[in-house]
């Protein structure tokens, strides 16, 4: 079992001043003014796991343990003294508590409700700032200690458990995973929970409830991931997609006092979260992982006041008349008066027979550290000769025993990064083979071979190699649009200059004036990022264009 148990309190093994800092009267003085002192009594549980309204508390004297309930035993993961201050990132999102906080010395504390920490954290920059990175570094620790609320049951060879280890991982949820085929604990774990083999996935969320082999919606819901949605509420802006474009737009929106909701049908950060390494985002000289760029991101536009729905795409967009609405997963329906599209792209899937059957069983559409330990020390394939390929290809080449990176063409993608090109080339442990397809996988219930073929000279060849990478060929996320905006040949939205007179008159365009940038042919919805025609593929593009969008969101608001 990979769930590791702390040695000691994480504010005592830290030692980390930023993860627990200790507040100066000042600045007591000034979070008190956002709240109300109290009394709290030894044995008082201040906030429950699993329970969605977690106050924050600012210990006066006295002091306040962190547990981790299980079963009935806890395990000690924090201790707050005088002068330190209680919570992690889900006090900015409203998702339910991770841990129990108990009062072990009685004393007296401030305490704020969330409305009130948030006003706080947007208000007061110094304490803002001193919280928000507190809160972060506690989450990130949470992650690594496996400290959270689930166990995920599961097989390395099961695509289920990959996919739903793919989701906690990316919306930052910590688990602890039982590993079927591993683990030497687990058939207490099948017996305790009364679960049997052919049920992985399992979840087990607070050692109570078992889900077996869950979507991830119904893990989202579980685990209280979103708030309700007021359907009734029309919102300034929704937001669909919450990758880089998306999640920019929102912080903009919602620093600038938009009403906004961002509807994401995954997890957060969209490509760029399985990416392994950024190195080309400004302000990052030493390169910054997706997931943690998408983390951080998220964070910052909840601290603003952002609502992000996890785990529940738009199916439409309903266009024919104002305020728009969009029809979401399980039957809600969003008024808004601005639509912002950001649903970027996704990898097309190669025609092979029995594809969807390796999918998370070998076939993968990510490189990022999970993906990696899976093929340590074994042969991959890394189809693609573009950016994210190259990327890919150096980022497993540093575990894998050799990387064979399939081109279609003669060679790398003219588009690619010349750092990139250089690496790939000096790397031994890289075989680039150009002009070279993938044409079958083989195997029962994981991928043990796969058959590619020289365009060439038509030779094809077997290897017993069981990870294939696929990054080639991204085509947009437009389909549930259904023809309510001006679309490219490929699919892609069509925004602004682009859009022709013919274009404006097929879609009826009604305005006087022409589309502002980033507009698409219905006034007042916007697209941004990868989804927009003419986009150039990149995190700091995207992210451009998601806070370009809110300026014009303002002008169309007041139209
Ligand atoms: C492996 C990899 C590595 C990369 N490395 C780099 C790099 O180093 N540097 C760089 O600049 N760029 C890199 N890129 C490119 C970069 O990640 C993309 O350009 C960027 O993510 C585009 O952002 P986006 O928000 O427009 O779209 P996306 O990132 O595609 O995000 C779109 C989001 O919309 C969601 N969505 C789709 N349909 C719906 C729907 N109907 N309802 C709700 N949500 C929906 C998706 O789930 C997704 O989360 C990389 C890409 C990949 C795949």
């Amino acid at each position: 079992m990979t769930d590791r148990t702390l040695p000691m309190p994480l504010t005592q093994a830290s030692g980390d001043e930023r993860m627990f800092p200790s507040l100066t009267a000042a600045q007591i003085r000034r979070i008190a003014a956002h709240g109300h002192a109290r009394p709290i009594r030894r044995g008082e549980v201040l906030v429950e796991a699993g329970k969605r309204v977690v106050p924050f508390f600012v210990v006066l004297t006295g002091q306040v343990e962190i547990v981790r309930p299980s079963g009935t035993t806890e395990e000690l993961v924090a201790v707050h003294g005088a002068g330190q201050f209680s919570g992690e990132v889900n006090m900015l999102s409203g998702r339910p508590a991770l841990l129990r906080a108990r009062v072990s010395e009685a004393g007296e504390v401030i305490e704020l409700d969330r409305e009130h920490l948030l006003a706080l954290v947007q208000t007061d920059s110094e304490i803002g700032e001193l919280i928000m990175r507190a809160f972060i570094i506690r989450r990130v620790e949470l992650i690594a200690h496996g400290l959270g609320d689930v166990v995920v049951l599961g097989s390395n060879h099961c695509s289920g458990t990959l996919r739903v280890k793919e989701f906690l991982t990316r919306n930052g949820h910590p688990y602890s995973y039982v590993d079927l085929d591993r683990d030497a604990d687990v058939q207490d774990f099948l017996d305790r929970f009364h679960v049997s083999a052919a049920d992985v996935p399992v979840v087990i969320c607070r050692g109570e409830v078992v889900l077996r082999s869950p979507s991830n919606q119904q893990i989202a819901d579980f685990l209280g991931f979103n708030d309700a949605i007021d359907q009734t509420q029309i919102r300034d802006v929704v937001i669909v997609g919450a990758g880089p474009a998306g999640l920019a737009a929102a912080v903009y929106a919602a620093s600038e006092g938009l009403d906004v909701l961002v509807l994401e049908t995954n997890a957060p950060g969209g490509q760029a979260g399985s990416s392994s390494k950024i190195e080309n985002y400004l302000g990052f000289p030493t390169g910054i992982s997706g997931q943690a760029l998408a983390g951080r991101a998220y964070t910052q536009a909840q601290k603003f006041g952002a609502q992000v729905i996890i785990a529940k795409g738009a199916k439409r967009l309903v266009c024919e008349r104002k305020p728009y609405v969009i029809e979401i997963d399980g039957g809600l329906r969003v008024p808004a008066r601005a639509v912002i599209i950001a649903t970027g792209a996704a990898y097309q899937k190669p025609s092979l027979e029995n594809l969807s059957l390796f999918e998370g069983a070998g076939v993968y559409y990510g490189a990022t550290f999970m993906e990696a330990q899976l093929c340590r020390g074994e042969d991959v394939v890394v189809v693609g000769g573009g950016n994210s390929a190259g990327q890919a290809a150096v980022y497993l080449a540093q575990t894998a025993k050799r990387v064979h990176m399939l081109v279609r063409s003669s060679g790398l993608a003219q588009s690619m990064s010349r750092y990139l090109i250089r690496r790939i080339e000096e790397n031994p442990v890289i075989v680039l083979r150009t002009q070279t397809e993938l044409t079958a996988l083989e195997g029962t219930s994981h991928l043990e071979r796969v058959r590619w073929r020289n365009r060439q000279t038509a030779a094809t060849e077997a290897h017993e190699i069981r990870h294939v990478f696929i990054m080639a060929g991204a085509a947009p996320s437009t389909r549930w649009l259904d023809g309510c905006v001006g679309l490219d040949a490929k699919g892609f939205i069509k925004t602004g200059a682009d859009l022709l007179q013919d274009d404006l008159a097929a879609a009826h365009w009604p305005l006087a004036r022409a589309p502002h940038l980033l507009e698409t042919s219905l006034p007042g919805v916007f697209a941004v990022g990868d989804v927009r025609a003419g986009n150039i593929k990149r995190v700091a593009s995207a992210v451009g264009e998601g806070s370009i969008a809110i300026s014009l969101v303002h002008r169309a608001l007041h139209e």
